[in-house]
């Protein structure tokens, strides 16, 4: 395994981390012993880093993540989330100071644990600017000086309203997904400067598109345009031909990204963890990747609208338009 220092932090993080979501059956049912099998065997290979929210499965993926990491707490850095519960988006969302100190009390009982290292507010788009930035993040600031909390962070998919809300306020970690894979780089430009400059982690999550770059292709609820899943499945398709394939391709353009701390691949399968794990520090093959991101360029970036319009980022398109 390779550990990155996450951005100022005390913290070292697997270059893989785990992303528990699948935990929650956010992918289909996933077999709980199946899970903690997957938990403990990426613990076995040296990944420490474990992200996981209430929101997953509605508590599930806690529950389970908590169960498969008894006895391992020490050993693992463990990041959750505050501010999104239910598939609802009406009502789904609480970033309220009052609800982030009980959800934390709640995180603590489900995961077995006295103290977070990571807390990030989850998915802030969905929530006001302005709450966000005087309430919601405060509240998680007192967490982590009554010693709740190590450090403190934010998720969401628009990486302008992300680099807007670290400006304004002190966080350790940012984490956006789908924004530095094969299908979109733009964290780079937009997130990367400001992380270098101000000692912030970066996490990467979602190296394969929300599965968009398996060869099981991706899940209903994708938000991608048709388009952009066209152009996935032409993609993996050439790495069949080539007799590769397009996980293996994706996950180490991913991680062979320096600036971000931790790669964050969901799972919950013991021969995904061996898989994502087998590809640390391994060359991607440069023609394939070529091959691949020509296939790519002509929906390069397209990202799609997440959250409240104010927050969307310049461009981005109706989902599954
Ligand atoms: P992902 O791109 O990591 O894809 C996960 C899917 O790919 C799962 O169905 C998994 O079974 C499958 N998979 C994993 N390894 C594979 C392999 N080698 N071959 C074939 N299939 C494989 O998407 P994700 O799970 O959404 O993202 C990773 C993690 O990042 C999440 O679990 C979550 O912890 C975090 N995340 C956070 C946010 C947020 O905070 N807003 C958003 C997205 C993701």
């Amino acid at each position: 395994m390779i550990y990155r220092q996450l951005g100022k932090t005390e913290l070292t993080a697997s270059v893989v981390g785990y992303g528990a979501s699948p935990l929650g059956n956010e992918f289909g049912p996933a077999d709980a012993e199946e899970g903690t099998r997957a938990v403990r065997r990426a613990v076995d290979e040296g990944i420490n880093f474990f992200d996981v929210s209430p929101y997953y499965g509605r508590t599930l993926a806690e529950e389970r993540l908590g169960d498969a990491l008894e006895g391992l707490r020490d050993k693992v850095v463990l990041a959750t989330k505050v501010g999104r519960y239910d598939t609802d988006m009406a009502t789904g969302f609480d970033f309220s100071a009052q609800r982030v100190t009980r959800s934390v009390e709640e995180s603590l009982q489900r995961l077995r644990t006295d103290r977070i290292d990571l807390l990030q507010a989850h998915d802030i788009e969905f929530g006001g600017r302005e709450q966000i930035i005087h309430e919601t993040l405060p509240a998680m600031a007192r967490l982590k000086e009554a010693g709740k909390v190590r450090f403190i962070g934010i998720t969401g998919y628009p990486l302008h309203l992300l680099r807007l809300v670290a400006k304004a306020f002190e966080v350790d970690t940012i984490l956006s997904y789908c924004r530095y894979n094969l299908m979109d780089t733009s964290m780079d430009e937009v997130l990367t400067p400001l992380a270098k400059d101000r000692g912030i982690g970066l996490i990467n999550a979602s190296p394969l598109h929300m599965r968009m770059l398996t060869d099981k292709g991706p899940p209903e609820w994708h938000p991608a345009p048709q388009r952009v899943r066209r152009a996935a499945e032409a993609a993996a398709s050439l790495c069949r031909e080539r007799g590769a394939n397009i996980a293996d391709v994706a996950m180490r353009f991913a991680l062979a990204y320096e600036p971000a701390a931790t790669t964050l691949v969901g799972m919950s399968k013991e021969r995904h963890v061996e898989r994502n794990v087998r590809l640390v520090g391994t060359a991607p093959d440069a023609e394939l990747l070529g091959e691949v991101l020509e296939i790519i360029k002509p929906v390069a970036n397209v990202a799609w609208r997440s959250g409240r319009p104010e927050n969307d980022d310049p461009g981005a398109v109706e989902q599954q338009s």
